[in-house]
């Protein structure tokens, strides 16, 4: 990146590969033969990822309508299975967790995945879970399908469509996918110290404002890195980059995001556009305004009076502006 650009120029990925349950795509597959068509995922997310759909019941072939499944909790609850009640009931645990196996395997691309929530299947949080008598023993339960996905990558960003609706969780699983994907696709590829240490410069204010504690660890992580540790480096950098990723920001923490961002400006600002900015971040700590709106001045000031470093940060970008994710937070 050049000293003229900002993060507001950087071209993004044209579609990202994220996986999603079918019925959120519309298809009819579920076990009353609807589907649960999610129009966020269908109207808005679909110009930026590249769904691929799979229905783990259908996959094991099940067929629609069918007879509904359960999670049903034995052993203590040490052991949960998804039972079919059919007549003779079945129990179809391993089936849905080898769909999630083979889409994992067949589909290593994928950076993501939206999931149907409350399905003994597809669902990640609150999923009802039952005792061997049928009695209702809790509703948050995972469906066996996801479990599988998480079990298997437990950093790869996966979140429930209803989970979408609110605001926060909705930015925070689209920037996971963004870094899952810039991560995989542009790190990975040509890893070494030098391209591991220019992605942490791009992503250190991200991390600050999400995470701070884990901010602090990933210097002293690199800082003593050897060549013939990269790889066990670079893999547990990531690890804490997701970890980060995940951590909700604050109204605060943001805001000592910016102002560390500021301190980039504070020498070439006029004494207008510095108070103008203080302003706006004043306003938005105090939440009269949104994110993007001590952001936009940012940017516009960094195009103004550019600065390598604070040019680069994700921070100022981390996903297309016109998913319009910071006008909620
Ligand atoms: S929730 Fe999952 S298993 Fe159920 S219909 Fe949708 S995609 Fe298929």
């Amino acid at each position: 990146m050049t000293s003229s650009q900002t993060a507001s120029d950087t071209s993004f990925p044209d579609r990202i590969p994220v996986g999603i349950s079918a019925c959120l795509l519309g298809e009819k597959v579920r076990y009353d033969g609807a589907h649960k068509r999610s129009d966020y995922c269908q109207d808005v997310l679909s110009r930026y990822f590249d769904f691929r759909q799979a229905c783990p019941e259908m996959a094991i072939g099940l067929g629609t309508p069918r007879p509904t499944i359960r999670l049903v909790a034995s052993d203590g609850g040490r052991q949960v299975s998804a039972i079919q009640s059919a007549e003779p009931p079945r129990d179809v645990s391993a089936g849905l967790a080898a769909v999630a196996d083979d889409v994992l395997q067949g589909q290593a691309d994928l950076c993501g995945f939206i999931l149907t929530e409350k399905s003994p299947s597809c669902g990640v949080f609150r999923v009802k879970t039952y005792d061997e008598r049928g009695g209702l023993l809790h509703a948050k339960g995972r469906g066996l399908f996801a479990a599988r996905l998480l079990e298997r990558q437990p950093l790869l960003p996966v979140e429930e469509a209803g989970r979408l609706n609110d605001p926060h969780l909705r930015e925070n699983f689209v920037l996971r996918v963004y870094a899952w994907h810039e991560w995989h696709n542009s790190l990975l590829p040509a890893l070494s110290m030098a391209n591991l240490t220019a992605f942490w410069a791009r992503y250190k204010f991200l991390v600050l404002a999400h995470n701070e504690a884990v901010y602090r660890q990933i210097g002293p992580l690199l800082g003593s890195a050897s060549r013939s540790a990269l790889p066990a480096v670079a893999e547990q950098f990531f690890a804490w980059l997701m970890e980060a990723l995940a951590t909700p920001t604050t109204r605060g923490s943001n805001t000592n995001a910016l102002q560390h961002l500021q301190g980039y400006l504070k020498k070439r600002l006029d004494a207008v556009e510095k108070k103008s900015l203080q302003l706006l971040i004043r306003q938005y700590k105090e939440g009269s305004v949104p994110l993007i709106v001590p952001l936009s001045m940012m940017r516009h000031l960094l195009a103004r009076y550019p600065d390598d470093y604070a040019n680069q940060q994700k921070f100022l970008a981390p996903y297309p502006d016109e998913l319009g994710l910071r006008n909620h937070h």
